[in-house]
């Protein structure tokens, strides 16, 4: 059995900017700060990790705690349903190229176990891919609400896909991802690593941090799946 993990944001969907509209309307209405222009890329960094670097830019991260990181989160789900509900509206959120037949294909193997590995909260991932028409692909997962280290949030994806799939059949995970921060954190973890050029960087940085695959995009399945195979 193969776990194949993957990243939400620019590897499967693109939301369109909602993530971070809701966030910024959730660090307004917790912190009182008004983002104008974020410094911060967020794109590969967990939910809790984007939120202490924000802080920290804008020199408030003297009030980041525990309860402050849950009003914090909880008022950013609540946008976040809002967001893609206004996005959703206007038909502006985008499955991929090739996600679909991928997932589709993986799903119809009895090889493979699909699961995420993800810097967004469960409950932001779980509203993104409900809206996108693609939760019922995914079982189990490694999430920000985790842990703000990705390689431990990979970790615990692998863990978790460990036991969904039952102790002792799985043979290794690969990471799906569009960031060098999923290839790095996903080969941290123990995971090959698959990078695809559909988010915010394009082949040749993601070439440079060393995955065991490069891809434009998703296409096609069935030679992604068995250079997967082989590798195992
Ligand atoms: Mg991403």
């Amino acid at each position: 059995m193969i776990l194949v993990l993957f990243d939400i944001d620019g590897t499967l969907i693109s939301t369109d900017g909602a993530g971070m509209r809701a966030f910024h309307r959730a660090l307004q209405e917790t912190f009182d700060i008004r983002i104008e222009n974020q410094l911060i890329r967020p794109d590969g960094k967990t939910d809790p990790l984007i939120l202490r670097e924000i802080l920290e830019q804008n020199h408030l991260d003297d009030r980041l705690c525990s309860d402050s990181q849950q009003e914090m989160f909880s008022c950013y789900l609540e946008f976040l349903e809002d967001e893609i509900a206004k996005i959703m509206k206007s038909g502006r959120i985008q499955i991929l190229p090739g996600v679909s037949t991928f997932l589709k294909a993986l799903s119809s193997e009895s090889d493979f176990a699909l699961g995420l590995a993800t810097g967004n909260l469960e409950g932001g991932a779980r509203i993104k891919l409900k809206n996108a028409g693609l939760n019922g692909f995914f079982h189990f997962g490694g999430f920000g609400s985790d842990s703000e280290d990705r390689t431990e949030l990979t970790r615990i994806a692998i863990l978790r896909g460990m036991h969904h799939a039952s102790p002792g059949v799985v043979d290794g995970a690969f990471v799906i991802g569009d960031t060098p921060f999923d290839v790095m954190h996903g080969r941290n973890a123990g995971a090959f690593t698959i990078a695809v050029a559909s988010g915010g960087y394009g082949i040749d940085e993601l070439r440079a941090c060393g995955p065991d695959l490069v891809l434009p995009d998703l296409i096609p399945a069935e030679s992604i799946m068995s250079f997967m195979r082989t590798r195992m």
